[in-house]
């Protein structure tokens, strides 16, 4: 089958709780999965080839994440092959550097001219906001949003990049000082992959049909001498119960492999997170876990598999557009979503 015939049906956790999750919105997976396909093509329809593009816009958050992986894959990657390591004040000078590197480099970008390698930045083409919007004092009603050549935009914008640049440092520094390093380096863990996305394939509740789960836990290490596995993710942002589900997810693989759940370890590590004792949060693998992460996989896919005409996943057109519920206007989600310039949310 000519694999640009038809959007490839899956999910992933991001993916299921950006369309499905409490502030999760049916319109946004919309032109994820199906308004922006095919927005590459020279003739693309205009709101095809806008939310291709939208699509494709990288965040100052995202842009720092990204940043922030780099520094992990040379601490861990590094460690594991018994190479050296950037002392952390230089490794966050560097981590730092690179993600001013990036904002510079797409920050002229056009979204009209941006391409997929080379995006637009979000908060150039929405702008960002007057005041900061992590502040108490932040007032959604009375806040404006500063676009490129308007008063105040360089200034807010340089606000933004402080604060993740301040990030980018702690979160370097959190990497640096984590004891798996020392297992790591002493060859008590070995580092078996990092970031590497993987399919697994699910079956449809009640059914012998199978969808797509993508996963991408963060790392995974072994312990060569007791035969045991631990998941680990980074996280930039406050800790959420969802998190130590979307671990159960990546679980999902290694039971699938024939590992016992209680083989398994799971990982979160809370890389802003000033207290230490709250950076590092070790979770066993219930199998119990795995089942509810597996269970909520098939919900929601078989949800989504209902906005697909005829419930065909394979053909996987799109029924009509009303049933990809938009959320209601200044829903507070709306002011980050990429897609909101297709939403008439501009
Ligand atoms: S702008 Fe709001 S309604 Fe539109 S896709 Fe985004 S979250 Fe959904």
């Amino acid at each position: 089958m000519d694999r640009f015939a038809a959007p490839k049906f899956g999910v992933s956790f991001s993916r299921l709780d950006s369309a499905l999750g409490e502030d999760g919105c049916l319109r946004w997976y919309f032109w994820r999965s199906y308004g922006s396909w095919k927005g590459w093509e020279r003739d693309a329809p205009p709101d095809a080839a806008l939310a291709y593009r939208l699509g494709k816009m990288r965040s100052l958050a995202a842009l720092a994440g990204a940043a922030v992986h780099e520094a992990a894959q040379h601490v861990f990657g590094n460690t594991s092959q018994g190479l050296s390591v950037w002392p952390a004040d230089k490794l966050a000078q560097e981590t730092a550097n690179a993600f001013m590197g990036d904002v510079r480099r797409i920050l002229p970008q056009d979204l009209h001219s941006s391409s997929k390698r080379k995006p637009a930045l979000q908060e150039a083409v929405y702008g960002v906001w007057d005041q900061d919007p992590r502040s108490e004092d932040f007032d959604r009603t009375t806040a404006k949003r500063l676009k490129p050549g308007t008063d105040g935009f360089r200034q807010a914008l340089n606000r933004e990049v402080v604060f993740y640049e301040e990030r980018i440092r702690v979160s370097v520094q959190v990497l640096t000082e984590l004891p798996l390093l020392k297992h790591l380096a002493s060859g008590a863990y070995r580092l078996e992959r990092m970031e590497q996305l993987t399919e697994i394939q699910v079956p449809f509740e009640g059914s012998e049909d199978t969808f797509t789960a993508w996963i991408s836990p963060d790392m995974l290490l072994s312990r060569p001498d007791v035969g045991r596995y631990l998941l680990v993710d980074w996280k930039s942002g406050e800790a959420k119960e969802g998190h130590i589900e979307q671990l159960g997810l990546y679980a999902m693989e290694a039971v699938q492999a024939g590992i016992p759940p209680s083989d398994v370890g799971l990982m979160l590590v809370y890389l802003s997170e000033e207290s230490e004792l709250r950076r590092v949060q070790v979770y066993p693998c219930r199998q119990q876990l795995v089942d509810e992460a597996r269970a909520r996989l098939q919900a929601g896919a078989g949800q989504l598999r209902e906005l697909a005409v005829d419930g065909d996943v394979v053909a996987n057109r799109p029924v009509e557009m009303e049933r990809f519920t938009q959320l209601a206007e200044g829903s507070s989600r709306c002011g980050w979503c990429e897609y909101r310039m297709l939403c008439g949310r501009d």
